[in-house]
């Protein structure tokens, strides 16, 4: 009873998510927008940004916190990285990610800008979207997302990509929030970006910017819930079908193999990648 409580409450949140943003951010839209492209760029990094900062500092609080319920969530059971490493390293290590938020910053307003030259027909009007549209439409860049995500996850994790790329990210055996998008740039292009904004522009002027910009929070909270190394009883992705959750990325940053998708379980499950235990 108490878990289909949790439950019902959870996937309500998802869709009141969906209603929450879009209502915010028809308050704020301008009534005419003149330069489009400079507009889907920075809303964009804007977006990415807040959610970013927000769901950082809401981990980061669960990291330091000494309550019972909270460490009960942690998926695995080695330490933290700044607990089973020596000082030293671990200071290397944030030294490291800092150097990476800062290049990747560049680098998202590049592909973000790139991907505008190639087609931009996106609805930037007053056509504001509904909560069903927003729902489908994110349903669609998120199965997109999935197949770019698998196939470039898997070329990554060949023996020459994964030494020359994917090892950055793998440096964390035990997930982080923040490890989440801390990623060789090649890989940030490829595995995130790519992904995230193919689906919005395939969609053209059948999308409102609306729903891009709840889609990029949303993708942004996932990968960072994913890497978080807790799950919690809150968390929508485990009640969802055929949804991959923290416990299904932390499983494939445990073994370096197998659990490739990011959104959807099925081309793992059709390709025989899951892992099983
Ligand atoms: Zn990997
Ligand atoms: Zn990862």
């Amino acid at each position: 009873m108490e878990f289909s409580l949790i439950k019902t409450c959870s996937i309500t949140g998802l869709f009141l998510y969906f209603l929450i943003g879009k209502l915010c951010l028809m308050c704020v839209w301008p009534t005419k927008i003149e330069e489009k492209q400079f507009f889907f760029v920075i809303s964009l990094y804007v977006v990415h940004l807040i959610t970013y900062i927000i769901v950082n500092a809401f981990y980061f609080i669960c990291y330091e916190s000494k309550s019972k319920y909270i460490s009960q969530a942690k998926i695995e059971q080695k330490p933290w990285p700044w607990d089973g490493k020596d000082s030293k390293v671990w200071n290397q290590m944030k030294s490291l990610f800092w150097k990476n938020v800062f290049i990747n910053q560049f680098i998202m307003i590049g592909v973000a800008y790139g991907s505008s030259c190639i087609k931009l027909d996106t609805r930037f009007d007053q056509s504001f979207p509904t909560v069903f549209e927003i729902s489908w439409q994110i349903l669609v860049f998120g199965v997109i997302e999935d197949v770019l995500f698998y196939f470039s996850h898997r070329l990554l994790h060949t023996p020459y990509f994964y030494g020359k790329v994917h090892k950055v990210h793998h440096i964390y055996n035990i997930t982080v929030s923040w490890s989440a998008e801390f990623a060789h740039p090649l890989e940030y292009i490829l595995g995130n970006l790519i992904p995230v904004i193919a689906g919005p522009i395939l969609l053209g002027s059948q999308t409102h910017m609306i729903t891009i910009l709840v889609f990029v929070g949303l993708a942004t909270h996932k990968t960072l819930s994913d890497h978080s190394g807790f799950n919690f009883v809150w968390d929508v992705y485990q009640y969802l079908p055929l949804t991959t959750h923290s416990e299904f990325h932390s499983k494939h940053h445990s073994l370096n193999t197998g659990n490739y998708s990011s959104t959807f379980t099925y081309l793992d499950d059709l390709l025989g990648t899951t892992i099983k235990k």
